[in-house]
């Protein structure tokens, strides 16, 4: 069985969801996992930042006006009028839980318990419209089965377990819908996988029953060769491996969740891209296929903090770096590159929520420089370290600043720390040498 994943974009109008529908009505039995409608899931975000300011007002006026806007899209999905009534009926006891919630104190769970409710709505609604349209389908709760532990992974025997009790309760379905993005922590409170958590969600399900395959349908035909928003010309790649796909997702490519392929990676389960929009286009294949060498993909990763951690003594002073990282593991930071020097270690961060204790620590054994700003340019392909385009890289990058490289971490991966004023030329430069063939 497949498992199909649409994100935002696809479910965010009621054209969309028609295509939707026209892309999983196939007979063959499948689990939809769905994204908030695009927006959503941001004016969520704004109404709990805006109870958590005290400014119930503002939080209202949102909420009234996504309320609106739930029924306009309900009006144009559902002609059934019983359906219509009932969708509208289920969404209004959720639009009323988010005004209650404007008189409630704020705290994390509220929060989770309003960014939960986007997931809760589309999925309702498109089940809704599939019934009016004559599919069998049925919703299954991903809080009935989706759960993380206290390191925030997902607690795959528990899914697995629940996953199958709430599959067997519901059969005489060829389609069954659940909610990405959203599950319970580890004491049973709503929580999610965060921002872009769908893709996750479903590449979670894909291995707790060993799905065929995983499709990732979204408004893009796939994962480019670089970032489209600021260079012109990028191409979709057509095959990745699972390695190269989890590098470009953590170091910046906007279209897949960072933790994607971590769940199905080991029994090599394919994740497959696709366009909503565009669905005989080939997408983007992710698996196990590693047969493809040099330079594949740039991305870039931005809002990086860099530190340089300066001690007298380095060599000598063995324990230096593991004093170092129990900082970083203590305000539960973690480490993207590092590089070292006889006298000095630099690393970066993309999370500085705890930036000034990790100094202030930092500072009573060595000297610390902290530079905000910084972007990560990030380099993938099988064996790059060893292809003759890789050994240019330094001509082609002559005029550019750079702050860190690292290389050899993996075959599969160089990275570069920027400064991010230097991105966009950085991005152009590489693509012109690398991927349109202008020789230096
Ligand atoms: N709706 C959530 C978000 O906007 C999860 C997702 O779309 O994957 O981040
Ligand atoms: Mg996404």
């Amino acid at each position: 069985m497949k498992v199909l994943k649409f994100g935002g974009t696809s479910v965010g109008s009621v054209e969309n969801m028609q295509h939707v529908k026209h892309i999983i009505a196939d007979g063959s039995k499948k689990i939809v996992v769905l994204s908030a409608m695009s927006g959503t899931t941001n004016t969520l975000v704004s109404i709990a930042n805006a109870i958590r300011h005290n400014t119930p007002d503002e939080a209202i006026e949102k909420i009234n006006s996504l309320h609106e806007s739930y029924f306009a899209t309900i009006d144009g999905l559902l002609l059934d009028e019983a359906l219509n009534s009932d969708v509208k009926h289920y969404v209004t006891e959720i639009f009323n839980f988010l005004l209650e919630s404007t008189y409630t104190e704020f705290s994390i769970t509220l929060e989770n318990e309003i960014l939960a409710q986007g997931e809760l709505l589309s999925t309702y609604m498109f089940n809704a419209y599939l019934k009016q349209e004559g599919i069998r389908s049925a919703l299954l709760p991903a809080l009935d089965f989706m759960k993380i532990n206290t390191s925030k992974e997902p607690d795959l025997n528990y899914i697995k377990d629940r996953f199958k009790l709430a599959w067997e309760a519901i059969s005489d379905v060829d389609i069954y819908i659940t909610q990405g993005f959203i599950c319970l922590d580890e004491v049973d409170k709503v929580s999610n996988l965060q921002r872009g958590g769908s893709d996750y969600t479903a590449t979670i399900i894909g291995a707790v029953i060993r799905a065929e395959e995983v499709q990732i349908w979204t408004d893009i035909d796939g994962m480019h060769n670089n970032d489209p928003r600021y260079v012109d010309n990028t191409y979709p790649i057509s095959n990745l491996s699972f390695d190269e796909a989890a590098e470009l997702a953590y170091f910046g490519a906007k279209i897949l969740h960072p933790q994607t392929v971590l769940p199905v990676r080991q029994d090599g389960i394919p994740v497959r891209l696709k366009n909503t929009m565009d669905p005989d286009a080939f997408g983007t294949l992710i698996s196990g296929d590693t047969s493809e060498n040099g330079i594949k993909a740039i991305a870039a990763k931005d809002q990086i903090t860099a530190i340089k951690i300066k001690s007298g003594r380095m060599l000598q002073a063995h324990g230096f770096l593991k004093k170092v990282f129990e900082v970083f593991e203590t305000h539960e930071t973690s480490i993207d590159m590092i590089t070292t020097s006889e006298v000095a270690v630099s690393l970066t961060i993309d999370d500085d929520r705890n930036l000034d204790s990790i100094v202030a620590e930092l500072e009573q054994f060595a000297s610390i420089e902290v530079d905000t700003d910084q972007t990560i340019v990030c380099l993938v392909g099988h064996s790059i370290v060893n292809h003759e385009s890789t050994f240019k890289l330094f001509q082609i990058l002559k005029d550019v600043k750079i702050r860190m490289i690292s290389y050899g971490g993996s075959r599969n991966n160089i990275s570069l720390l920027i400064h991010s004023k230097d991105k966009i030329t950085t991005l152009n430069k590489l693509n012109d040498y690398l991927f349109e063939l202008v020789t230096l």
